[in-house]
């Protein structure tokens, strides 16, 4: 009996090292070298989403392939579509785990929000991953195969192709470096997305940026900051309290100057918490620093916290506060509310509880 754990998983490993994997299986059963060349062209441009799929070869060789690899593709549980055509799937494990992805199509683009982890460590006190809390990381393997899912979903539906992804969905993709690295290396080098049009989004986790930083691809970096402040922050991004802001500036410094790329920040706009006018002040000097552009996000409603987004009003004028502080800003429309698929409200099915620092921030009154 051959385990799962000790195979090489043909979807999440690297390119390069699938075909030095696939080279070493086939020359072991006399098989010729063309056929490595077959059976990554079906996995990476066809999309095979099992080994039947790879139909060039004989099937004595498509079952060898599966005793010496795994080959990572969770099923879809289920698939919600929202009346603004956002599609948010839900796949389960091999474990039983469940996680979720969301497309989301655009005017030009369709943009894919994929998962690095099951549940969130985070416990950000306006996240509902946060609340359904943190089970475990996702492989490599369990990352692309959201895309590859998705992918094919989105062609049999007419979606067109997915141009751009962000690791938006649940979990912190810097807390799981090494699989969230090898991750993008697949999905750039095998399936041919830009680097460019993909986006890892952090909570500021200080040696995952710094790890970023060194990779030769220009991905992009999105910071949720949410506030311009240690004081306000750290109530509502408890992980401020090991990387404070200071740090986190340091980080983006050093991650502008390895290749000159350009930083997003996101700020959840939650009435009467975090946008007062005067932050805007603090929040645009940071984001001039480094060109950066400025994502608000009017907070998706989370069961339980009590919060509502800043009424747009409040929105219009915290943008052009930071407008005529020099600070770009973009107002985010929420996409597939309906569907509870909008920023911060994953929670694959997971029951909601408050997590410590949101019943702490509560009881001090913000
Ligand atoms: N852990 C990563 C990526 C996941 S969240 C990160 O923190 O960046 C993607 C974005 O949605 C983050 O900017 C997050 O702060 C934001 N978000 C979380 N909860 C939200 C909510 N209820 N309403 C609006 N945006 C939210």
């Amino acid at each position: 009996m051959i385990t799962t754990t000790h195979r090489p998983d043909l979807i999440g490993l690297p390119p390069d090292r699938a075909r030095g994997e696939l080279l070493a299986h086939f020359r072991r059963r006399g098989v010729a070298p063309y056929r490595v060349g077959q059976t990554l062209a079906r996995i990476y441009d066809k999309v095979a989403l099992s080994v039947d799929e790879i139909t060039e070869l004989p099937i004595a060789e498509r079952r060898a392939l599966l005793d010496a690899f795994s080959f990572t593709s969770p099923k879809l549980a289920r698939v919600q579509v929202s009346t603004d055509r956002t599609a948010k799937h839900l796949w389960r494990m091999a474990d039983g785990e469940l996680i979720e992805s969301v497309l989301i199509p655009g005017t030009d683009r369709l943009t894919l929000c994929i998962s690095s982890q099951a549940g969130c460590a985070m416990a950000c006190t306006f996240c509902a991953t946060g609340w359904s809390g943190y089970r475990r990381n996702l492989t490599a393997g369990e990352i692309v195969a959201q895309y590859r899912g998705a992918r094919r979903w989105a062609e049999a539906e007419g979606y067109g192709p997915i141009t751009n992804i962000v690791y938006m969905g649940l979990g912190e993709p810097l807390m799981n470096l090494g699989p969230v690295i090898n991750s993008l290396t697949v999905l750039n080098a095998a399936y041919g997305v830009g680097a460019r049009r993909i986006t890892v989004s952090t909570v500021g986790i200080v040696p995952g940026i710094d790890a970023l930083a060194e990779r030769p691809e220009q991905f992009k970096l999105a910071v949720s900051l949410h506030a311009p402040d240690h004081e306000l922050r750290q109530r509502l991004v408890p992980v401020e309290k090991k990387y404070p802001i200071p740090a986190l500036l340091e980080s983006l410094r050093r991650f502008e100057a390895a290749g000159g790329r350009r930083i997003t920040f996101e700020y959840v706009m939650i009435d009467d918490v975090n946008d007062d006018l005067e932050l805007a002040d603090g929040l645009a000097a940071i984001a001039r620093e480094f060109h950066a552009h400025v994502n608000l996000i009017p907070f998706n409603p989370v069961p339980g916290t009590g919060w509502s987004a800043s009424p747009p009003g409040r929105l219009r004028q915290f943008a052009d506060r930071l407008e005529s502080r020099g600070a770009n800003a973009t107002v985010r429309s929420p996409r597939g509310q309906d569907i509870a698929a909008a920023c911060g409200q994953l929670a694959a099915e997971h029951e909601l509880k408050p997590p410590k620092p949101f019943v702490q921030l509560v009881n001090r009154r913000v």
